[in-house]
């Protein structure tokens, strides 16, 4: 989803604002720790998603992803190729090995969190853990960009860096997907202004105190190129090379970045 309209700033949220956001994007945290619990070969995809959707809706939230733009489910299940906004099926059974991306937002009182995270299932190979590892860490990395008085591409260039410090660091070659990235984030899930997950440091809207990003890099073991399936929703690459996917809702603040979708 792409955001051309200009905007100087990155909207400051209030403190009260930022601890309601956390309260949503705990829920998110805990939706995904029991979706991973859960996790098994022989499980569905289908199954995961009942076990976000309970778990959001007992916390008193709503699955921000249900009937966003007609999709069907309250998570995102993306397993191997599958890059971002895999459907939830019956027809997806986990096997021993799979690495399985999970996304998934929850709303509450209006606010919005929105979290991703890859995991094996059983044992990845160790290509298949180093990609997973990496891109955890190039999330992470890039975070630290997330400083008020930086600009929003200071945070696509920390993703882009990390990218390549991680070739190094867990020894296998990494894509970055194109074509996709984070956004603002707050009443809405996909809120101004896009952020790439590369380029140039020091361009765009200025991030202030308690501007909020959720920040979401995606990489792949064999091509930037992707496609959409015939489902206008499954997005894989284009050579079939596995994909590792990690999300954070992040606010900028003066004692550096804060996550609000914590585990
Ligand atoms: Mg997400
Ligand atoms: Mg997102």
């Amino acid at each position: 989803m792409a955001f051309h309209r200009r905007t100087k700033k990155i909207i400051a949220r209030t403190p009260g604002e930022l601890d309601a956001m956390q309260a949503a994007g705990e829920i998110v945290g805990a939706a995904l720790k029991a979706v991973r619990a859960a996790a098994a070969p022989g499980v569905t995809t289908l199954e995961l998603d009942r076990v976000a959707e309970d778990t959001i809706r007992q916390a008193g939230a709503y699955p921000t992803f249900k009937g966003y733009e007609g999709f069907p489910a309250s998570i995102c299940a993306s397993v191997n190729e599958v890059i971002v906004h895999g459907i939830p099926t019956a027809d997806v059974v986990l096997c021993d090995g799979d690495l399985v991306s999970i996304d998934c937002g929850a709303t509450l009182d209006g606010w919005v969190g929105d979290s991703a995270w890859s995991f094996g299932v059983g044992e990845l190979t160790p290509e298949a853990n180093a990609l997973n590892k990496a891109t955890e860490w190039v999330l992470h990395e890039g975070m630290k960009a997330m400083i008020p008085g930086n600009r929003l591409t200071d945070v696509s260039a920390a993703l882009e860096q990390a990218t390549y410090r991680a070739e190094e660091k867990f020894g296998v070659d990494l894509y970055i997907v194109d074509g996709y990235g984070g956004h603002g984030i707050g009443h809405e899930m996909h809120e101004e202004p896009y952020l790439s997950n590369e380029g140039k440091a020091g361009r765009g809207p200025l991030i202030q105190e308690r501007s909020v990003l959720a920040i979401e890099p995606m990489l792949t073991l064999g091509t930037e190129d992707n496609a959409v399936l015939e489902d206008d929703w499954t997005v894989v690459t284009l050579d079939g090379s596995l994909a590792s996917h990690w999300e954070h809702t992040v606010a900028a603040t003066a004692h550096g970045p804060r996550i609000l979708t914590r585990r």
